[in-house]
């Protein structure tokens, strides 16, 4: 991951006028992106433990286990390509549409917050540069593998498994549709079709 390089294209277009630079600092560059008509937060620095781990924003259900569960998650994503962490705002996980509205009253956002049917396992929040996912409708899927089971499937595997992949999976849709500055030469656009991303997320989860 070029930072120099980034930095250097954020300042052109800041001189081109085609967004402006809000707020700098040694670790981030904060735009109002005029063509995407949002802001961008680009963190300028490899992603360190600690600020991962404040990009989770977990449901009131989840109750107090939450820390426990975000320190284990920010070192399993301290391993994937930190290409796909530069514009990563925020981890929104929920159990079902029961933690939504606790959300929405928090994040003081304009945007809808993305529906999730309770059937999506999760989503790209694109305007909010954040991904959502949905722990109820994971857990759902994991219970069918088990049920219709010749003996193979364990269900907290099963949800283990089905929450990373899922996690990965709206992680490259962010880190490749969010970062407007990502080189096409290293990724070129068809690493963006959902197959592609399904396929990177799987094999990342079988890699790391
Ligand atoms: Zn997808």
């Amino acid at each position: 991951m070029d930072y120099e390089k980034l930095k250097q294209d954020i300042y052109e277009e800041d001189a081109a006028q085609a967004l402006a630079i809000c707020e700098e600092t040694d670790t981030d560059i904060l735009v109002d992106d005029f063509e995407n008509d949002k802001y961008i937060n680009f963190h300028m620095v490899p992603p360190a433990e600690a600020w991962l781990a404040a990009r989770f924003a977990w449901g009131p259900s989840f109750g107090e286990k939450t820390p426990v569960w975000t320190a284990h998650l920010s070192q399993y994503l301290m391993r994937i390509d930190p290409a796909m962490l530069v514009c990563l705002n925020r981890i929104i996980i929920i159990d079902g549409d029961q933690d939504i509205e606790p959300f929405t009253e928090t994040l003081g956002t304009e945007d809808d917050f993305p529906d999730m049917d309770g059937e999506i396992l999760g989503r790209l929040w694109y305007y909010e540069n954040s991904v959502v996912i949905d722990v109820s409708a994971i857990r759902a899927i994991a219970k069918q593998l088990v049920a219709q089971d010749l003996g193979v499937f364990v269900l907290s595997e099963e949800m283990e498994r089905g929450f990373l992949v899922t996690l990965l999976h709206e992680i490259r849709h962010l880190g490749l549709d969010c970062n407007i500055f990502l080189p096409e030469d290293e990724y070129p656009l068809p690493l963006q079709s959902n197959e592609a991303i399904e396929e990177w997320a799987r094999d990342t989860y079988e890699c790391i």
